[in-house]
């Protein structure tokens, strides 16, 4: 759980007034990095797809719905903590992996179902 002082919300980081650094976030959904103008049009697309795969997924296999991450924001410098925000950012994507439940390996779920067509149980004894 983030406990840390949360004075801002993810949305806001959209709009910064001091950019430090080449800006790329990474999606909470998928894990993967987008430009800071890319991820708002990116996020609601992603999650909508997580949702179809989601609703593909056997009913065991699937999972509540990611949670944006908050990210506190550093008043005495001046800037966002995108560290911060990508790594929650970064957890929050690892979660939506999908443990095979024969080899206990994680996937995402579109790869789980291929993945899961050539995965064989280990021959019981
Ligand atoms: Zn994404
Ligand atoms: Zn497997």
């Amino acid at each position: 759980m983030l406990k840390t002082t949360l004075i801002l919300r993810y949305n806001c980081y959209l709009q910064p007034p001091v950019i430090r650094w080449p800006p790329t976030i990474i999606c909470y959904i998928c894990g993967r990095e987008y430009g800071t103008k890319s991820i708002s049009i990116h996020e609601p697309q992603c999650l909508k797809k997580w949702h179809q795969e989601n609703e593909m997924l056997p009913k065991h296999l699937r999972r509540p719905e990611p949670k944006k991450p908050e990210v506190s924001y550093v008043q005495a410098k001046g800037f966002y903590d995108l560290d911060s925000l990508n790594k929650a950012a970064w957890i929050s994507a690892q979660n939506q992996l999908v443990p095979c439940d024969i080899c206990g390996r994680t996937f995402l779920p579109d790869r789980l179902i291929v993945h899961q067509k050539s995965c064989k149980p280990k021959p019981a004894k």
